[in-house]
């Protein structure tokens, strides 16, 4: 049986359901799975694949104790008719990226770059992949964790609350899972101040009886670290239970999470061999806007599963603690924190990180636990030589300025016509500084969210000429590029505003108590 343990020790083990339904290991690890990779998604075939075949088979390797049926249930619920697009994650060509490193040197080999948009879903960002299965899984779970005839009055299911800290994405998309879904809860914590109006608008104007939404004075590693303390919190746990709820997250610490965004490396592959840009078992490389390492992870598990991965490029903006820790060796958050025009990334302590750890170290929770101890208490680790030049191998790495953001979404415009959000363009800015990983047939760059979430900075990057209002600006916008703003956000501007509170760090787990109590 391919169960699941924390990544700091191998005392307990979860199934897929129980890990799912927990969110983060009891010892504060992230639960993962050894069997990972010891069977493999067949390369051969994903031409012929949709997105939900690809889907069904990848699901069913990472979580083997959900049944065949369950998990066609899943895809079904999460990707008909929710997304924009029949592909689900369309690949589009861009074209050739000017690369610095091979300028000049004669050397192309680079391929042709194609940009993979994650953002077609109801809240129109990557997250939406994710989170739209969660709750479905979820639901499975829950059902697994009592009798079979278990819904009656006499022995209900505990319901769970999910308790989630957002630096700017996941909340909505978080919301827009699991609002009124059955037997759950749902609490968002985001940074106020922190996150662009449009995010924060589609957040506090959520509807659904089991919502609660709450703006946090700190930043988002402030809010996901008392969030973490939160699950840690054992009294708190007893005073829910006693009352019928347990806690999990929705954050990418839980594998339900992760595990579907596993699924969009695949599909990439396939629209690259339909379109015939590459052969099966060409090789290819990944350029991934980074900010909790969720994303670009979940590229590193495709590669455990067999795709053909040349290199995995981690793009972050100015909040560069991954380029210096991928470079270096040495973990460091002792840093200024910048708030960026790309907010989902403005993150110092990237938690999936823990899981390539784990992984690269060959399963060393001994040495996990050290380095996660010695975060918390000095918010600084080095790891071994050794260990580095392993994640070297498979990690390239690159950031974006500001300047360098701005500058980038103005050259894509300009040489390919092609509008993106200011998360995409570090990506794309990595793509001009990474030279190609030698072998590589094609560069595929994860398109994060639709520039229409972000309309100031993308609106000032092309130079045109922004007012104060984001809303104008998604219409000068859609005016001076001939694109359409996705309907959810622009019906935004007329939504009623439903959730305003605000709380300090230290009020965040009296607010979760009183809004599961109320439920
Ligand atoms: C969350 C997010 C990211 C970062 O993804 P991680 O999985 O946290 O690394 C990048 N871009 C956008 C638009 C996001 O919402």
């Amino acid at each position: 049986m391919n169960l699941y343990h924390s990544t700091r020790s191998r005392a307990i083990s979860r199934t897929s359901k129980e890990a799912i339904r927990e969110g983060l290991a009891p010892d504060g690890g992230l639960y993962v799975c050894d069997a990972l990779g010891s069977e493999r998604v067949e390369v051969a075939d994903l031409a012929e694949q949709s997105y939900h075949d690809i889907a069904r088979a990848v699901l069913q390797l990472l979580l083997p104790d959900y049944t065949a049926d369950e998990i066609a249930a899943c895809v079904r619920e999460a990707y008909d008719g929710t997304f924009a697009s029949p592909e689900v994650t369309p690949l589009l060509t861009l074209g050739t990226v000017p690369n610095v490193m091979t300028k000049g040197t004669g050397v192309t080999g680079d391929g042709a770059t194609s940009v993979l948009e994650l953002f077609h879903g109801p809240t129109s960002a990557f997250k939406d992949v994710a989170l739209q299965m969660l709750p479905r899984l979820m639901a499975r779970a829950n059902a697994g964790a009592v009798p079979a005839s278990g819904s009656d009055a006499a022995s209900p299911a505990e319901r769970v609350m999910i308790v989630t800290a957002t630096s700017g994405d996941t909340g909505k998309a978080a919301l827009a899972g699991f609002a009124d879904a059955p037997g759950c809860g749902i609490t968002v914590f985001y940074p106020e101040g922190k996150v662009s109006r449009v995010q924060e608008l589609q957040m506090t104007t959520q509807a659904g009886g089991n919502v609660n939404v709450c703006a946090v004075r700190g930043n988002f590693d402030d809010a996901q670290s008392a969030v973490k303390r939160i699950f840690a919190d054992r009294a708190l746990a007893e005073r829910l239970s006693n009352a019928g709820w347990t806690l999990s997250s929705a954050n990418s610490i839980n594998v339900g999470r992760l595990v579907p965004q596993v699924v969009y490396y695949f599909a990439a592959y396939a629209q690259l061999l339909r379109a015939g840009t590459i052969k099966a078992g060409d090789e290819v490389e990944f350029c991934v806007p980074t900010g909790n390492f969720g994303d670009v992870l979940a590229g590193y598990y495709a590669k455990l599963l067999g795709l053909p991965v040349a290199k995995l490029i981690v793009a972050s903006d100015t909040n560069n603690v991954l380029f210096d820790f991928l470079t270096t060796g040495v973990y460091d958050r002792n840093r200024p924190f910048f708030t960026t025009t790309s907010p989902s990334m403005d993150i110092l302590i990237s938690s999936n990180l823990e899981r390539m750890l784990y992984y690269l170290s060959g399963g060393d929770c001994e040495l996990v636990a050290s380095l996660m101890q010695s975060l918390a208490e000095t918010g600084r680790y080095e790891v071994p030589k050794d260990l580095l030049a392993r994640i070297q191998e498979v990690f390239a790495c690159a950031w974006a300025s500001e300047e360098e953001v701005a500058a980038a979404i103005h050259a894509c415009w300009e040489s390919h016509g092609y509008l993106m959000d200011p998360h995409t363009a570090c990506g794309y800015h990595a793509l001009e500084q990474v030279a190609p990983a030698p072998g590589s047939r094609a560069r595929v760059l994860l398109s994060t969210a639709s520039p229409y979430k972000f309309p100031r900075a993308v609106a000032e990057a092309i130079g045109l000429d922004v007012s104060e209002d984001d809303f104008a600006c998604m219409d000068v916008l859609a005016a001076a590029t001939g694109t359409t703003p996705p309907a959810q956000l622009a019906s935004l501007q007329e939504a009623p505003v439903l959730h305003n509170d605000v709380v300090d760090i230290d009020g965040m787990a009296g607010f979760v108590e009183q809004a599961t109590l109320k439920l």
